[in-house]
């Protein structure tokens, strides 16, 4: 039983039941869903405290070509119907891809 106990502590952490709105402390029958307001386990001797907030990064996709510099000497974001940032970095891209081919064959 007390085995069981510290497995449970080592193991049962608690997780985001509904993003940053309410969380779960599996150690408990049944587990005790807690609003993110609740900072800790609202259980008498229970140690789980509340997960990290999840905080969404939006991943926004850069320019393709990889020499790109169109924002301020960095790569911009990429248009949302295309790889690139523009046609001027899609061209240079395409001359880039068929220079390596052209390349390839002449070795
Ligand atoms: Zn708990
Ligand atoms: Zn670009």
């Amino acid at each position: 039983m007390l085995f069981e106990n510290y497995l449970k502590e080592k193991i049962m952490k608690p997780y985001w039941k509904h993003k940053n709105k309410k969380w779960v402390c599996p150690k408990h029958i049944p587990s005790a869903i807690i609003p993110v307001t609740i900072s800790r386990c609202w259980f008498t001797n229970c140690s789980s405290v509340r997960p990290p907030i999840v905080r969404d990064t939006p991943l926004i996709p850069k320019c393709e070509w990889f020499k790109c510099d169109k924002d301020n000497g960095k790569p911009a974001l990429r248009r949302k119907t295309s790889k690139y940032c523009s046609v001027d970095c899609k061209n240079k891209n395409a001359r880039h891809a068929y220079n390596l081919r052209k390349k390839a064959k002449v070795i």
